[in-house]
């Protein structure tokens, strides 16, 4: 598995291109804006997209999927509890941000637990409510995407209308703490670490 980070946009997304390197077989994680460097990037590495895939739908995440997914003809996935914030401009706050509406129709609901082949890779999808309801994060054996829940010794806001507190400390402690300490974690935004490095030291979120 091969991942490549482009950082999209004032709000510095992490975009993901993820893919194996036996089949080109590929998906985008959360394109939050489109441009050159990332299709000169698919087109060099002649990268098969199967799918773009959104750990959530905040305006930040979400800028250049339409772009994304005519360019590459690839299906847009995202949780079924996420699904109306894609659709509606004024919940994702594109407005705000890119100063037009994106209301996106997803092609597929994703569910927890739910495993996606991709190539020679085996993405597990885990709900991690809270930062917003349906956040997700994309569990690739060694890796995680965790989207806007967990971040390098921070954690996803939870003052958007939508959010839990007590929500994201619970998918954080049950459903990603459990995860073994070496998975490497590539968040929405800022650094990589690791799930040993945030139970020790995470000051939002500590293990028990
Ligand atoms: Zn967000
Ligand atoms: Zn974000």
């Amino acid at each position: 598995m091969k991942i490549k980070l482009f950082i999209m946009g004032a709000y510095q997304e992490n975009c993901y291109v993820v893919f194996c390197e036996k089949t080109g077989k590929a998906f985008i994680v959360d394109p939050g804006y489109f441009n050159v460097q990332l299709a000169d990037y698919i087109e060099e590495n002649k990268l098969d997209i199967q799918f773009i895939i959104l750990t959530h739908a905040h305006g930040d995440h979400i800028g250049g999927v339409e772009e994304a997914k005519q360019k590459f003809d690839a299906p847009v996935y995202i949780h079924k509890e996420e699904a109306s914030i894609l659709r509606n401009a004024e919940k994702n706050a594109s407005i705000h941000i890119w100063g037009r509406k994106i209301s996106i129709e997803p092609d597929r609901l994703l569910k927890d637990g739910e495993v996606i082949e991709v190539g020679e890779m085996n993405l597990k999808i885990i709900h991690t409510p809270g930062h917003s309801p349906g956040c997700i994060c994309i569990y690739a054996g060694t890796v995680l995407f965790s989207g806007d829940t967990l971040f390098a010794d921070s954690i996803g806001r939870t003052d958007f209308p939508e959010s839990s507190t007590e929500a994201i400390i619970k998918s954080i402690k049950e459903k990603i703490y459990t995860l073994p300490e070496d998975t490497q974690v590539f968040p929405g935004h800022g650094p990589s670490t690791t799930i040993g490095y945030e139970k020790k030291h995470n000051y939002f979120v500590r293990a028990d």
